[in-house]
């Protein structure tokens, strides 16, 4: 769990080229509780976020992914992250590593694992928990090796680029 004190704490969560396109979420004020993590889908459809902290830190990452590879007629995959299966539901999610590349995943186009996972664990009667640490520990394996995040634990926390 961790908090996000303002909208601008949220909007420093991403990687600096991604901050000047932000749609905020609705509905969310602030100081806001993440409890396992924050995603919402853009009005337009053509993007959605991700705001997540790796497990042992309260230092929020964010992710902004496109969707334009969404629509049509799509093949049924499976999301790497939650392992749902579908043709309606997963889809090509594509992200920056950097100005010069793009990389694609395939994960729910909704980022609503945390949901379908613990729909997953009422129906085998079990507890949540372990999945969505399983969850966030994927989520927190692709910033760091695809994207080159640094995830930092919260006792190394160091706000670059916070300067006012
Ligand atoms: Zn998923």
């Amino acid at each position: 769990m961790f908090r996000l004190e303002t909208d601008r704490a949220l909007i420093q969560a991403f990687r600096p080229r991604d901050r000047r396109v932000i749609e905020m979420p609705k509905g969310v004020s602030f100081p806001y509780f993440v409890r396992d993590y924050l995603a919402w889908t853009e009005t337009s459809g053509a993007r959605v976020y991700l705001v997540f902290a790796a497990s042992g830190s309260v230092r929020p990452i964010g992710i902004i992914f496109r969707r334009d590879s969404l629509g049509g007629e799509r093949m049924a995959s499976m999301c790497e992250w939650c392992h749902t299966y579908g043709a309606s539901e997963v889809g090509l999610l594509t992200t920056d590593v950097n100005s010069k590349r793009r990389v694609g995943v395939s994960l729910c186009a909704d980022l609503r694992c945390k949901d379908r996972l613990e729909d997953a664990a009422d129906r085998a009667g079990r507890h949540p928990g372990e999945m969505l640490a399983e969850l966030r520990a994927r989520m927190s394996r692709f910033a760091q090796e695809v994207l080159g995040i640094k995830v930092e634990s919260s006792s190394s926390v160091e706000l670059s680029g916070d300067r006012n």
